[in-house]
């Protein structure tokens, strides 16, 4: 009774017993410097018996997006994304609308989606989760077109984003150091902003259409934001004095930004933001500047994530 029956063999229960196959997508220069334990840690923790693996890395910007659609053809189950947000925001963009299931190994400095979903800070420890982690499908957002997957910014972020770009130093302190001169620096900008059907005319120092409530290192600018709502959550930091906003900071630490006199938040389908000139961006920290009209969509449970057992 030890030859395997033929249809566990070639058939249905051969192909649901197989070995799911993941392609680990790997961003040499992503924050933490951990990643490049990424293959030890697999070769280590992984149960080999439930997956098979590969690994490929990133050489440019843009490159991993490239890897995730090539091992998308190649008919790889899982996608996982070792970086950072960027990184995700990438794989993400191209698992979109298929199948595929995205798996997250945090190396970024940030790390804003991740640390939301429950992933910790540490590699052995995330690469363990993929054996015993679910699949949800959350939704997805677009900026004129450009997925983002946890939050897009206009202003104060938007600019903290841009001063990190091209920066080779990444962790906390450069980022803290960079918000503190941006926070010095920007102005609130004039903002036409539709929600929905609403229409509002504010000064606005941030501007978050937060998809997941958390920027990374545990600031939460969109604390009620769901991955899975189908809405975006839609925050405003409107003009006060900068004081205000500094001694606002401990307040997003602890979810109660909210509270903050100078915040307004709403739920959204659709969000249209016109302002005078160009505005400081990002999309998942990637920093950008445009001018124009900003239209911004939910796409409702566009991708699979791979998430703790414990969500
Ligand atoms: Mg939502």
């Amino acid at each position: 009774m030890h030859e395997s029956h033929p249809y566990v063999k070639d058939g249905l229960l051969a192909h649901l017993l197989r070995p799911k196959r993941i392609s680990f997508i790997v961003n040499p220069k992503a924050g933490t410097n951990l990643q490049k334990h990424i293959r030890e840690s697999v070769d280590r923790h992984l149960n080999h018996k439930k997956f098979e693996y590969d690994f490929r890395f990133t050489e440019h910007s843009g490159h991993a997006r490239e890897l995730a659609e090539q091992a998308l053809e190649e008919g790889y189950e899982i996608i996982v994304a070792v970086g950072g947000d960027g990184s995700i925001n990438e794989v993400a963009s191209a698992l979109m609308h298929t199948e595929a299931v995205l798996g997250i190994v945090p190396a970024g400095s940030g790390n804003g989606l991740a640390m939301h979903l429950g992933y910790g800070r540490d590699i052995d420890e995330a690469v363990k989760m993929i054996n015993t982690a679910t699949v949800k499908a959350i939704d997805c957002g677009l900026m004129n077109g450009r997925p983002f997957i946890n939050l897009a910014g206009i202003g104060f972020d938007g600019l903290v984003s841009n001063m990190m770009k091209g920066s080779n130093w990444r962790g906390f302190i450069p980022y803290f150091l960079n918000s503190v001169k941006a926070g010095l620096q920007y102005t609130p900008r004039m903002c036409r902003i539709e929600i929905d059907s609403q229409v509002i005319t504010e000064k606005c120092f941030i501007i978050s259409i937060a998809n997941g409530p958390m920027w990374g290192y545990n600031f939460q600018i969109a604390p009620d934001a769901r991955l899975d709502d189908g809405l975006f959550e839609v925050v405003l930091l409107k003009e006060a004095p900068k004081w205000q906003y500094f001694a606002a900071v401990p307040a997003t630490l602890n979810g109660k930004i909210y509270e903050a006199d100078f915040v307004e938040h709403f739920r959204a389908r659709r969000v249209k933001i016109i302002t005078e000139g160009e505005s400081y961006i990002h999309l998942d920290g990637e920093g950008m500047m445009l001018e124009g009209e900003l239209d911004f969509e939910i796409m409702s449970k566009a991708l699979n994530v791979l998430v703790p057992e414990q969500e």
